[in-house]
């Protein structure tokens, strides 16, 4: 299987050849049909596998296809990932991928500045990359809104939990409309995290590497 065959942009083309990916890995094979047809997925992958991209890839998609981009009304798509370090990784590769066609994204996490990330939220982005702890005190303060939100992704689900990050995830995907595509992946599937998929995922399609 070959990025090609997936029916990405050609400026999203450009900016897988520019990372040096020459062809998908594992998980980005199996998981990238399922998630470009729009249905729900658990991926069992660890870090290394490609699985950002796996997530990424699509989401840029997904807010491209959007009929009306009107600006400022809060993201599309929303990552929350356990800690700073993923979620400064994850924003970092969705920055390679969205900046050709002008989609903004915002990192949001403990250790920088609450009032930076208010005003920054506050200018609008298309696409959330945050911890939960900060994405819920940045969603009391009205810094942003869910409305918009149609492409929800949980990363390493099962360190979130580990961290004590449940209720917090579960808040926010509560504040997120149903109807939303929903990705989880997870190193391990305690009953934690499969009571969680059962509960938020609509019909998914599992795929492990
Ligand atoms: P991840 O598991 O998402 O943290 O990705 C691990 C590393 O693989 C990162 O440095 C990515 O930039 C890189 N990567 C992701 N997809 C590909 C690919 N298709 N070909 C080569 N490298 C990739």
């Amino acid at each position: 299987k070959m990025f090609e065959d997936c029916g990405f942009s050609s400026q999203l083309m450009g900016a897988i050849a520019k990372q040096g990916y020459e062809k998908p890995t594992p998980i980005q094979c199996q998981a990238l049909p399922i998630v470009l047809s729009g249905r729900d997925i658990i991926g069992i992958a660890k870090t290394g596998s490609g699985k950002t991209a796996a997530f990424i890839l699509p989401m840029v998609v997904h807010i491209l296809d959007q009929p009306e981009l009107e600006k400022d009304e809060g993201p599309i798509g929303v990552v929350c990932a356990p800690t700073r370090e993923l979620a400064h990784q994850i924003y970092l590769e969705a920055k390679k991928f969205s900046k050709s066609h002008g989609i903004r994204v915002s990192a949001v996490y403990g250790g920088m500045s609450k009032l930076e990330q208010f005003k920054e939220l506050k200018a609008g982005c298309e696409i959330v990359v945050a911890t939960p702890g900060r994405l819920i005190d940045l969603l009391k303060m009205k810094a942003l809104t869910m409305t918009r939100a149609t492409y929800l992704v949980l990363d390493e689900a099962d360190r979130m939990f580990d961290l004590g990050f449940e209720p917090q995830v579960r808040s926010i995907v509560g504040q997120i409309r149903p109807d939303r595509q929903t990705l989880l992946f997870s190193a391990t599937m305690p009953h934690k995290v499969e009571k969680l998929a059962r509960e938020i995922l609509t019909d998914p399609l599992r795929v492990t590497v």
